[in-house]
């Protein structure tokens, strides 16, 4: 003990000091306000930057900035006051830059019970307080993140035990709050499927997502029975070595835009003075029941409809009265069709009524009831009742046709022929179309699929 406190020499300190497999310095204690590096190891050289035949002897006061000095002597007054090893964590701005570190202090005590050096041992911990540091970053962004999130985001582990869940997800589903802070993933859900359409369906697919780590859903559609409309987005959660660790899920309430693109498909369907389907409606619908019917072989029928002189009711009542007729007229066909048919408004005066699996046999007799009916129609306006009348033309899909347009074509020639031959009637007479000897539609004329 004695020859060590003697003993200052350098190099000799330094010798045994880069035995050590951490960074070492040894402090002479001059006074309780002074202190010298006395040495340091070859591992401390090489981590702070200082090299022992520059500093050694030398005050902190010259080695350090003020702020520094002042937070390392601030240690090495409080071992050297304690007279214990003393343990801390530091950072300090050395010339490689801001590095933290894990120190020890132990003092040399001498015969007067004076603390004359300190020697210390540090090792960098730079790497796990950037850890630290990025992982505190992590999670303030994720609580911020779930607190602002407008959607509702449920974290759950293996055991689908609750993990993490935001104040939106609590809104969206109002889970009691003993559930939450029970942690019960089963009871959630559970809680969850009561508000549900279709309960069943949705805790089956639940079960399967959990069973199935990669399994990732992107704005699947739910029906709440309040009306409301939920998208969900789901994904699995693994660990670095692909351990399974839960599911993350999101809800998202989406029933107003739900609500809008209904009210925007609506109405890109609909003719809006009569209600009933547009002309684009029906020629989707056409190429969907032309497809199924070559399919399947079986009927397709269509209608193409043409009010009589209509020109005539608009010159004589007024436009307004003609729309009225219109709309009564949409509103005396609709009942006698079935929900499988389609029932369109082509343009102006014209309707056509497309009939899946109708001969033309039963096609013609439903146009047949169409024309007596529309014949006693007598629509009120200010300038006395308004009858009208109803041109009809009838066609069925033959083995020849290759395309709708075919199909349609026929209607339009039987349609042009009912006109030709006095209006009020429908074409063809019996069961075989017989529209083949009718000359073709004249451009501008009747019907035809050009919009
Ligand atoms: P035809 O018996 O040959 O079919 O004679 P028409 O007068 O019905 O035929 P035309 O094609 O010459 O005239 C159709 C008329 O329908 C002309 C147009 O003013 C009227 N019309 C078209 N669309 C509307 C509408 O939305 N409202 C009203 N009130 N009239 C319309
Ligand atoms: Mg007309
Ligand atoms: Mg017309």
């Amino acid at each position: 003990m004695k020859e060590i406190s003697v003993n200052r020499d350098p190099v000799e300190l330094r010798k045994m000091l880069d035995y050590l497999g951490v960074a070492a310095f040894v402090i002479d204690v001059v006074s309780a306000d002074e202190f010298r590096l006395a040495a340091n190891n070859a591992r401390h050289e090489k981590l702070t930057g200082m090299k022992l035949d520059e500093v050694a002897g030398r005050s902190l006061t010259e080695l350090l900035s003020p702020e520094m000095e002042a937070r390392v002597k601030a240690n090495y007054r409080r071992c050297v006051t304690s007279k214990a090893a003393t343990d801390y964590q530091e950072a300090l701005d050395l010339p490689i830059g801001r590095t933290f570190w894990q120190t020890s202090l132990v003092p040399f005590i001498d015969e007067t019970g004076r603390v004359t050096r300190l020697l210390g041992t540090a090792y960098e911990i730079s790497h796990q307080v950037h850890l630290e540091l990025e992982s505190r970053y992590q999670s303030t962004v994720m609580s911020a993140y779930l607190d602002e999130s407008t959607d509702g985001i449920l974290v759950v582990d293996a055991d689908w035990r609750i993990k993490t869940w935001n104040r939106r997800f609590l809104e969206i589903w109002n889970i009691p709050e003993a559930i939450m802070d029970a942690r019960d993933g089963e009871a959630a859900l559970q809680a969850v499927a009561e508000q549900l359409e279709h309960p069943a369906s949705f805790v089956q697919r639940i079960r399967e997502l959990c069973a199935s780590l990669g399994e990732k859903e992107d704005g699947v559609h739910i029906r709440m029975t309040d009306g409301r409309v939920l998208e969900r987005y789901s994904r699995g959660l693994n660990g670095l070595e692909g351990d399974y660790w839960g599911r993350i899920w999101f809800y998202r309430d989406v029933t107003e835009m739900q609500r809008m693109t209904d009210k925007l498909l609506n109405m890109s369907q609909t003719d809006p003075l009569t209600g009933i389907a547009n002309r684009r409606t029906l020629m989707d619908a056409l190429e969907e029941e032309y497809r199924r019917a070559r399919r399947y072989g079986h009927d397709l029928s269509v209608l193409m409809l043409d009010l009589d002189h209509f020109k005539k009711i608009n010159d004589s009542y007024g436009h307004a009265a003609g729309d009225a007729v219109l709309k009564e007229f949409a509103s005396i066909v609709m009942p006698e069709i079935r929900a499988s048919d389609c029932f369109a408004r082509m343009g102006g005066e014209e309707f056509a009524i497309l009939l899946p699996e109708s001969s033309l046999h039963s096609a013609r007799l439903l146009a047949d009831r169409l024309r007596s009916i529309v014949e006693t129609l007598a629509c009120d306006s200010p300038q006395g009742l308004i009858g009208v009348t109803v041109s009809i033309g009838v066609s069925v899909l033959r083995n020849t046709d290759t395309s709708p347009e075919h199909l349609v074509g026929r209607a339009d020639r039987c349609l042009y022929a009912a006109k030709a031959e006095g209006r009020n009637r429908v074409r063809p007479r019996g069961d075989i179309e017989d529209c083949e000897n009718v000359a073709p539609v004249p451009v501008g004329g009747s019907n035809s699929l050009e919009a």
